[in-house]
Parts: structure tokens; C-alpha cells; sequence
């Protein structure tokens, strides 16, 4: 039987994922808690889209919605239906034990029958010494130009832009709303972003791309006054100007607060039952970025988000916790006793 100081469902997280499960689980009676995570640089509560423009490919919104109300909305009709949110990270967790025990930035002791890992995934940065000083200096490197690309210091200036995604074709073209010239810095021959968005990069009069192309040092003392450029194929190094420098070249997952104690794919992405989201844990499932390693959309983040709170729900219903009558499904139940 549920214990009224174990909360049924925590999720945590709060892009697509989360407030996707949550409106799943509060529909559900399971009175879910969201732990929405806290302002760390460029990382921000609501997700990967408050950092972006227009969502166009989210359905439901044919005139395209920008990313900061989409995620409102969605946090808006999770607390509609009950959802607690609580503004803290999630900063680390005891998933063998049951109930399963969680730590926040401020509770050392949250008890949980059931988790949604929804925690998404993290700008990444080239690694090189100078790129990370003048990044945390403010002087003209960033991991995201929708912040950044409309600040006094970018404009009117040649910015360099670097990767071949999705994402690095959005910064490039959102740049060159400000600058007087954009350089995408790819280092293959090719593209790995949509072809959507490749033509629209590659007809853009203002963006030219530097193929087989790596940064290899960026230059400037206060302020970026350059980059040192390496080509990949022969290996010739060379010098340019530019005035700013945007890193697009994809993210990783977030799950360092987990200590290692879920299987993860070589890149750090949670390993789900093909199909599911359940975890190498029974009761602890994963929705979103954070378990996807091909598809990384909005809406796709938005599916596991509810397969989680469903997959949750059966669990907890097999185990006499919550409402819901016990789900028939071809599986059989969850072996695993829940403790109160
Ligand atoms: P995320 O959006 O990554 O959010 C997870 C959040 O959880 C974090 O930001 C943080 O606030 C919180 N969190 C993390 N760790 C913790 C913790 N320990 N405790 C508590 N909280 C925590 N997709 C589209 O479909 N269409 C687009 O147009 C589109 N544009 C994009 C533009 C950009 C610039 C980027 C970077 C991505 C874009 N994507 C787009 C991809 C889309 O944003 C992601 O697929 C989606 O946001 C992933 O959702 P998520 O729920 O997995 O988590
Ligand atoms: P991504 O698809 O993984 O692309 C990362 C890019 O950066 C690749 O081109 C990669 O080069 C390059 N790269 C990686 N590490 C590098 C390094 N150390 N130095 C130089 N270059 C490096 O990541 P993403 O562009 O962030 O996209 C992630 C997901 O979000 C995708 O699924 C994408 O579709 C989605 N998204 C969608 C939209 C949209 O629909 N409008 C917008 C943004 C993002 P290689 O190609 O050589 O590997």
C-alpha cells in the first residue's frame, strides 16, 4: 500500500518529456511532483526550446509557436491537472532502494514508488582552453546564439558558427539577422542537419561554409579577435578574423547525477526495453533527449514522455498503488515488491 510520505511518481526534468509525463500522471490521479531543475549558465528550467525561435514542426500549431510559449503551455496544463513543481535540481539518487530515494538542492530526503528520468541533454563545447575562457568571460563565445547573437557586442560583425546539425544551421541563419557575415565551420564535406535546413543555410547570401574545417585555437585576450582553423583533410593550418564565435556541435545527456547506476549506451544515453522506456531498474523509466539518441525532437520527447507516465501508472497499479485498475497487456506484471 501507498506510505503518504512516498510520493507515487517524481519526475524529473521539464522539457517536452516532463510536462508531457506529467499531464499523463496528474490525469492518472497520481498526484505527481516535478522537479524542474534551476538556472546553471546557459541551462534554464522549460529546456532545449526555451533557447530556440519559432517551433514549426510541433503539431497542433500551423502559424508555429516560439519555443519559450510552447513550453509554457505545456507546464500550464501540466499544473492544470494537479502537477506539483518544485524549482530545484535533482542532484542525486538512490535507485536500488525502496522506496527508491532522491536528493534535491534542498530536501536530502525525497521517497518515490516510481521515477521519470526526463532531464534531457547539455550544449556541448570543442574543449579547447580558450574557447571555455572567453566563453565564461563573456568575451564573444557561446553555445547559443538565440541568447546571445542580438547582444551589441555580435553586431554588424563576421560570426563563425560551428557544426553541421540542425542546430548549427538554426544559429547560422538566427545570426545573420546581426552580423555582417556568417561562417559555418563543418568539419566534413557534408551535412548531417535536415535538408530543410541546409537549403536554407546554403542559399543564405550572407553564410558561407568552410568545409573540412576544425577550430583548432581561438584567439583574443578580453574579447575574440579570431580563430585558428585546421584543415582536415591536408592538415594546413591558417588564421581569421571574426568577431564572435557560436558552438552548435550537438549535446549530451544528463545523467551525471545518476552515478552510474542505469545502463547507458557509449555515449551516456540511457538504455530503454526496445520500445519502452523502462530502465535497467524496475519502477525508474526514461523519456525524452536523455534516452534518445537518433530522433532528439520535441515531439518524439514529447511520446516517450507519455509512455513513461503509462508505463509508470501499470507498474504502480500491478503493485496496488494509485487508482488506476491494473492495465491488461500481452506482458506479464513487474516481479519487483514495492515498499512502502
Ligand atoms: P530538454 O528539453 O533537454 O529539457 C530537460 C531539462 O530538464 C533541462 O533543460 C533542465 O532544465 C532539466 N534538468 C536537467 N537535469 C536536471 C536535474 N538533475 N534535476 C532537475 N531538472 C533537471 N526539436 C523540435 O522538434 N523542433 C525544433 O524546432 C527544435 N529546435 C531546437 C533548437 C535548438 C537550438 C535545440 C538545442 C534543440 C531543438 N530541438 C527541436 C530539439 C528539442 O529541443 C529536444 O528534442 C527537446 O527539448 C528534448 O526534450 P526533453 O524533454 O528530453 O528535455
Ligand atoms: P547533431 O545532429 O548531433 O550534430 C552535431 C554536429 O556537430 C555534427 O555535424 C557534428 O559533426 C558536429 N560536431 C560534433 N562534435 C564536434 C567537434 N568536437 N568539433 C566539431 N564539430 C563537431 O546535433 P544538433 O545539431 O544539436 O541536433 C540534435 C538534435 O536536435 C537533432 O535530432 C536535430 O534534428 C534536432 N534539432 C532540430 C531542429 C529543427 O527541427 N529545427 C533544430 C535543432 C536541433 P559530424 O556531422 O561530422 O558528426
Amino acid at each position: 500500500m501507498p506510505s503518504p510520505n512516498v510520493e507515487r511518481v517524481v519526475i524529473i526534468g521539464s522539457g517536452p518529456a516532463a510536462w508531457t509525463a506529467a499531464v499523463y500522471a496528474a490525469r492518472a490521479s497520481l498526484d505527481p511532483v516535478v522537479y524542474e531543475g534551476e538556472v546553471m549558465g546557459i541551462e534554464i528550467p522549460g529546456g532545449q526550446l526555451m533557447l530556440t525561435t519559432e517551433i514549426e514542426n510541433f503539431p497542433g500549431f500551423p502559424e508555429a509557436i516560439s519555443g519559450q510559449d510552447l513550453m509554457a503551455r505545456m507546464k500550464e496544463q501540466a499544473e492544470r491537472y494537479g502537477t506539483r513543481v518544485v524549482p530545484e535540481l535533482i542532484v542525486e539518487a538512490d535507485l536500488s532502494a525502496s522506496p527508491i530515494r532522491l536528493k534535491s538542492s534542498t530536501n536530502p530526503d525525497i521517497r518515490a514508488h516510481s521515477v521519470i528520468i526526463a532531464t534531457g541533454a547539455s550544449a556541448k563545447w570543442i574543449g579547447l582552453p580558450n574557447e571555455m575562457r572567453l566563453a565564461q568571460s563573456g568575451g564573444g563565445v557561446s553555445a547559443c546564439a538565440v541568447c546571445d547573437a542580438a547582444l551589441p557586442f555580435f553586431r554588424n560583425r563576421v560570426l563563425a558558427v560551428v557544426g553541421g546539425g540542425d542546430t548549427a544551421m538554426e544559429e547560422a541563419l538566427y545570426t545573420t539577422k546581426f552580423a555582417s557575415e556568417v561562417l559555418v565551420i563543418h568539419r566534413r564535406d557534408t551535412f548531417r542537419a535536415s535538408k530543410a535546413m541546409q537549403q536554407r543555410v546554403l542559399g543564405h547570401p550572407k553564410i558561407r561554409v568552410l568545409w573540412n574545417t576544425r577550430v583548432v585555437d581561438v584567439l583574443g585576450d578580453d574579447a575574440i579577435t579570431g580563430l585558428r582553423l585546421e584543415d582536415t583533410v591536408t592538415g594546413e593550418q591558417r588564421e581569421i578574423a571574426v568577431g564572435g564565435l557560436f558552438v552548435a556541435i550537438g549535446h549530451t545527456p544528463n545523467t551525471k547525477f545518476l552515478g552510474g547506476q542505469l545502463e547507458t549506451t557509449e555515449h551516456g544515453y540511457l538504455v530503454t526495453t526496445p520500445g519502452r522506456t523502462a530502465t535497467s531498474i524496475p519502477g525508474v523509466y526514461a523519456a525524452g533527449d536523455v534516452m534518445d539518441d537518433y530522433f532528439r525532437q520535441a515531439i518524439t520527447s514529447a511520446g516517450t514522455g507519455c509512455m513513461a507516465a503509462l508505463e509508470a501508472e501499470r507498474y504502480l497499479a500491478h503493485h496496488g498503488i494509485g487508482e488506476s485498475p491494473v492495465l491488461e497487456t500481452a506482458e506479464t506484471a513487474p516481479p519487483e515488491t514495492v515498499e512502502a
